[in-house]
């Protein structure tokens, strides 16, 4: 969101920051969804596939703060520090082509891809198996009608197909350690990501308007409509 900001884009983003404070991270990653998606509305978007939420706050990340991901973690085995790069549009190869509804069927049970409500429900259930049922029960759809087999004996194999279903639903990866050679797993959530930039950008925004009403007398919204040239060289005037 650095260059082809302007003082609209300032003022709604310091919006969406302050409006984000209150909310889950799920209704924070639903609220920039909306600005990736704004043809749909709140009910819509909450129903999207995981995949698709995710898919639209790479391309809005890549969009507003550039393409590069970086993340950093603990090696799992001897606690270096290790970093890694991602693309977003790399990430966004394995993207669904559209968010249409789909299920898969295992041995009978029909199950629809998790969205947003799905994951509300169960997000404070701290057993994670617990959680994973829960989910599953949410988003069966059919069950065969004569069946001896229970819907947990079908975790692993329904979580294992819904999840190449939907591959950007939960994006996890594999980090080597260039030290021991330890690979440690780490999840990647695109809402967290989005959001820390919004919060770093929102950060900014306050600084600059703080350091220009004090030097001029401006309101916010004086500093924010001026155009980013010309911002950027009162600030220096400012602080000179
Ligand atoms: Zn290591």
């Amino acid at each position: 969101m650095t260059a082809t900001m302007n003082g609209n884009r300032d003022s709604a983003l310091l919006a969406l920051w302050e409006h984000g404070q209150v909310l889950s991270a799920i209704d924070r990653a639903l609220i920039l969804c909306a600005w990736a998606r704004p043809e749909l509305d709140r009910e819509q978007l909450s129903r999207l596939p995981l995949g698709a939420v995710n898919a639209a706050l790479l391309q809005l990340r890549g969009a507003w703060f550039g393409s590069e991901i970086d993340l950093e973690l603990a090696c799992g085995h001897c606690g270096e520090s290790l970093e890694t790069r991602m693309a977003t549009g790399d990430l966004l190869a394995d993207a669904r082509s559209d968010d249409s509804p789909a299920t898969v069927e295992v041995q009978g049970f029909v199950f629809r891809l998790p969205d947003s409500l799905d994951l509300a429900a169960v997000t404070h259930e701290p057993d994670i198996d617990v959680a994973a049922h829960q989910l599953l029960q949410r988003c069966c759809t059919g069950r065969p009608e004569h069946t001896g087999i229970a819907l947990h004996a079908l975790l692993t194999e329904a979580g294992t197909r819904l999840e190449s279903a939907d591959p950007l639903a939960d994006l996890r990866l594999d980090v080597a350690c260039h030290a021991c050679g330890h690979h440690t797993p780490a999840a990647l959530d695109p809402g967290s990501v989005l959001w820390a930039d919004v919060q770093q950008q929102a950060r900014l925004l306050l600084e600059q308007v703080h350091t220009l009403a004090r030097a001029y007398g401006w309101t916010e919204g004086e500093v924010l409509s001026l155009g980013e040239a010309r911002r950027a060289a009162y600030l220096d005037l400012a602080t000179a």
